[in-house]
């Protein structure tokens, strides 16, 4: 292993050489991919020189998420801390579900469910753990809602219609969840939203209204802490209202805003979040984490035992629940995907995470200044988000940022709200600063002017 590890260190450092000097490359032909890169397996194995060589062609030919020109998601950049923790819990290969196998590992990880428990003002009676990714998280919320509106599906399967709500700007785990689920796609209500992506509460309190009317059993809210687009927070307190009225489960999917509640000047944005069923947040998106750190909290622990506890007399051989939680996880064996965040939040502390927050805050109103003080932009949405969001001298967004990828310039996309396309830039990577985002204007404008002239 003494060997690998070598070896990982000098592609590693080679990888962030070429980052420094090129921060976005230049697409390959995927047809050409194949040839170029050795990718082919056989049946008889390489040197060491010959792999490394390989692996290096690999790393160095795939897209570079990581640098001050990657705009296009909502991840980006590379924490130093947070990866050296990650890098800890691949050597160590553990599993958390047990006591037994994870160890102190397991109260690590619980120690970070506690802290954001008690931000969310959840109580004692809070149960929480964490999932490959928001999308999954979603779909344990929407388990737990439909469980607990209908004990009887788990073993009978659905036997009536159940409604869901969740607003037209929400993440499209939703549908998909609905399907999993055996709820069906159709029985998504679509709920409007108003003209800054927040979902209306009137046509919320309609449709149940409606749906209780023609006999369907409404039985799940998601707002959205961070839409994927605009990064509009809906109303937590006054959904929480219609739900409560209903006795309808809430979900918040906190998955790109939810970190809001690191800040004090922003955790205004999740007002009324105490009065959620469930709660999701993903540490990869706007803290920098590296992918996947996606966590889940019920209000009531009952609700996770009782949608995903199930026997294994194979794997829970030492008695404590509580230290055992793989009796509410989405799966069986799941990787430690809590240490990288432990590594970052014990290194820089709750103040740090606040920073971050702000400074990411700060950063999206540093770029939607600059459009809004340039007479070639148009600022599409103007409130205080975590995106930006806006054309450039009437060019069509969508060939804009095509262009800029087949070029090899920037990678940033283009999102749409109604019929309205535009440029979505993303303030995620928490390491760029203000000279970051000016060049990123100039470098788009250059290139505008030279190719859309
Ligand atoms: C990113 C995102 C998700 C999905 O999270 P994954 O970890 O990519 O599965 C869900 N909801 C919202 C609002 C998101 O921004």
């Amino acid at each position: 292993m003494k060997e690998q590890l070598d070896t990982f260190i000098r592609i590693a450092k080679e990888l962030m050489n070429e980052e420094a000097n090129t921060p976005v490359l230049k697409p390959m032909d995927p047809e050409q991919v194949f040839k170029d890169l050795d990718l082919e397996l056989g049946n008889s194995g390489i040197d060491t020189d010959r792999l490394e060589s390989a692996l290096k062609e690999l790393v160095l030919n795939t897209p570079r998420t990581s640098t001050n020109l990657f705009f296009n998601q909502l991840f980006g950049g590379r924490n130093g801390q947070a990866v050296l923790g990650e890098l800890l819990s691949v050597m160590l290969n553990g599993s958390m579900y047990t006591y037994k196998v994870g160890g102190p590992m397991i109260l690590m990880e619980k120690e970070i469910l506690a802290q954001i428990a008690k931000r969310l003002n959840f109580g004692e009676n809070y149960g929480a753990t964490l999932a490959p990714g928001g999308s999954m998280t979603n779909m344990m919320a929407l388990i737990m809602a439909r469980d607990k509106k209908a004990p009887e599906v788990r073993f009978e399967g659905l036997q009536n219609k159940m409604t869901l709500y969740t607003s037209t700007e929400s993440h499209y785990s939703v549908p998909k969840n609905a399907s999993f689920a055996g709820i069906g796609r159709n029985q998504i209500r679509f709920i409007p939203t108003n003209d800054n992506g927040q979902m209306s509460v009137e046509e919320l309190t309609r449709a149940i209204e409606d749906d209780i009317s023609e006999g369907h059993t409404p039985f799940f809210i998601n707002a959205t802490a961070g839409s994927t687009v605009y990064g509009a927070f809906d109303q937590i307190d006054q959904v929480a209202e219609v739900a409560g009225r209903h006795g309808i489960w809430l979900h918040v999917d906190g998955a790109f805003g939810g970190s809001v509640l690191f800040s004090d000047k922003y955790k205004h944005l999740l007002k009324g979040v105490e009065l959620c069923d469930s709660f999701s947040l993903n540490a990869h998106k706007t803290l920098g984490v590296p992918l996947a750190c996606s966590m889940i909290w019920a209000r009531d622990k009952q609700d996770l035992y009782v949608s995903f506890s199930n026997e294994a007399s194979y794997l829970y051989q030492t008695a404590n629940d509580d230290l055992n939680p793989g009796k509410i996880s989405l799966q069986c064996g799941r990787r430690n995907d809590a240490l990288k965040f432990w590594t970052l939040w014990k290194s820089i502390g709750s103040d740090g995470l606040c920073k971050i927050v702000d400074h990411q805050f700060a950063m999206a109103r540093f770029a939607r200044d600059y459009v809004r003080a340039h007479p070639d932009y148009d600022l599409v949405v103007d409130m205080e988000s975590l995106t930006v969001c806006f054309n450039y001298k009437g060019i069509s967004a969508r060939e804009l940022c095509n262009s800029l990828y087949q070029e090899g310039e920037i990678m940033v996309g283009f999102g749409r709200f109604r019929e309205k396309e535009f440029v979505r830039l993303v303030a995620v990577n928490f390491e760029l600063k203000e000279e970051d985002y000016s060049r990123f204007f100039e470098q788009m404008e250059a290139f505008a002017d030279s190719h859309f002239g």
